[in-house]
């Protein structure tokens, strides 16, 4: 079965929502196959994010992220990779729909960076190469 990473930002850590992440992704089915609470290094989001180095948001996103305690979890189920980034919804919570995690409790802050609440891996190639530098154990 597919599994993916997720992780629940700073914003998200920071007020409370991870019970409610954790919930939706059990409630749409997905089991939780691994998980942990860490703030993160910047060596460890500079792999994360390699893909984003040199864009503007780049620097704001590692200082956002290594802000505080993230959640992350390695979720299992098919096509979980999809499946989590239309429970997660659109990048921009403002454009987010309703029913999304960010859609529901996301807003623009007026930030450098988008605080979207949570991440999740955008392919099965990625998923891997996250659950590596996240879960080097696994
Ligand atoms: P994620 O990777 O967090 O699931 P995503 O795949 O929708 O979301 P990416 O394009 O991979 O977004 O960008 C990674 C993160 O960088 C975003 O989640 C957001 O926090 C931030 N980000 C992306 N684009 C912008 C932007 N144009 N302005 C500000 N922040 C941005």
């Amino acid at each position: 079965t597919e599994r993916s990473l997720v992780l629940i930002k700073p914003d998200g850590f920071q007020r409370g929502l991870t019970g409610e992440v954790l919930r939706r992704i059990e409630a749409k089915g997905y089991t939780l196959g691994a998980l942990a609470i860490v703030t993160p290094t910047r060596e460890l989001l500079a792999k994360h994010y390699a893909e984003h180095e040199g864009k503007p948001f780049y620097e704001p996103l590692l200082e956002f992220m290594s802000s505080g305690p993230v959640t992350a979890a390695v979720i299992e189920g098919q096509d979980c990779i999809k499946g989590f980034r239309s429970l997660a919804g659109a990048t921009n919570p403002t454009d987010a729909a309703p029913g999304t995690i960010r859609g529901d409790f996301g807003r623009d802050w007026g930030t450098q960076v988008q605080q979207n609440i949570v991440h999740g891996s955008d392919s099965p190639d990625s998923a891997s190469r996250e659950i590596g530098i996240w879960f080097p154990e696994l």
